[in-house]
């Protein structure tokens, strides 16, 4: 190869890499999500409010820009929350609010019919409410790691997999949760008004909280054991995704998966674990692990790829209780 023509080749091919990391999980794209929906404007996304439909705007764009179909007609499904209220209120707020949901078509001719659901909520606490760890300060909560965190690895990892699109025998689809602070209510409502059939739901992951990773690189997983071969799977990607993969085989609590697992759906619940801003105006953005969250983004991302892509086929494993 002459000079002029190994210079040629090494201009193209950096283009290629460039034009090839847009599509990629990148830190860069990771921060501006968080920055967004977790900035004061966004006035802590509680349902109901201007901001909220702002960031479900924000959400819809995002989707059209990777090319993430709407599964359907719209994006959007409507439900009305109840909100939550200080006790002995006897006032019950309902706000009309919406669950944003895109499609990736699977490839395979057959197995495109069943459907791994990738899930974040977007909404937070507005200016703290009764769920708040502070209620009596009036501050905007930010909500940076709660839930602008799994929000923003949720976008990431839907663009990574809509231009791999070609990769995926199963079918995706990738809901952002409305209302999960009111108690968990646009996953409810989804499982009550499903827009698939549930029983074509092989696996369902929800990620809630997933920006604080530690030094350690721990990753927690709740309900692995609930498909098979599940807890080998989510242990052997720990080393290749560079983390640390905490997987516990059921303990299923606490955010929007649980509405899925019981209606006998296999799930999987990540987070990187709780901090003292958990639910007060201080979980700001400054204090996300970017670096961390492309971890788990990436980690995540394998997951699904090894699921959709399996040629056993997956299988709901109840916890045996005694
Ligand atoms: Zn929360």
């Amino acid at each position: 190869m002459n000079t002029k023509k190994y210079l040629l080749v090494a201009i193209y091919t950096s283009l290629s890499i460039t034009a090839f990391s847009q599509s990629e999980v990148t830190e860069k794209e990771i921060k501006a999500h968080i920055s967004f929906l977790a900035s004061p404007e966004m006035a802590g996304r509680f349902p109901g409010t201007a901001e909220n439909k702002k960031v479900v705007a924000y959400l819809i764009k995002e989707f059209k820009k990777s090319g993430i179909r709407p599964y359907g007609k719209s994006y959007t499904q409507d439900f009305t929350a109840k909100i939550r209220v200080k006790k002995g209120t006897t006032d019950t707020p309902r706000v009309l609010t919406q669950n944003v949901i895109g499609f990736i078509e699977g490839s395979d001719p057959l197995l495109k019919q069943e459907f791994i659901v990738l899930g974040a909520h977007y909404d937070h606490l507005g200016m703290g409410g009764p769920s708040s760890k502070k209620p009596d300060t009036t501050g905007v909560h930010l909500g940076a790691d709660d839930n602008a965190s799994g929000t923003a690895a949720l976008l990431e990892i839907g663009e990574k997999l809509a231009t791999n699109r070609k990769q995926l025998k199963r079918s995706v689809l990738l809901i952002a949760f409305g209302a999960e602070e009111q108690g968990l209510l646009g996953s409810k409502y989804f499982v009550e008004h499903p827009v698939i059939p549930l029983q074509s739901i092989k696996l369902m992951l929800n990620m809630d909280m997933v920006g604080r990773m530690n030094a350690e690189k721990q990753l927690y997983m709740g309900g692995a054991a609930s498909f098979n071969g599940g807890v080998e799977l989510m242990k052997q990607l720990g080393p290749e995704a560079g983390i640390n993969p905490i997987v516990i085989a059921y303990d299923v609590g606490g955010s929007d998966h649980v509405s899925f697992y019981k209606k006998d759906i296999s799930v999987l619940g990540f987070h990187t674990g709780g901090h003292p801003q958990y639910h007060t105006p201080e979980d700001q953005a400054s204090l996300i692990n970017v670096a961390g969250e492309k971890l788990v983004c990436d980690y995540v991302y394998k997951a699904i790829l090894s699921v959709a892509n399996r040629k056993e086929a997956i299988v709901f494993v109840p916890e045996k209780k005694n």
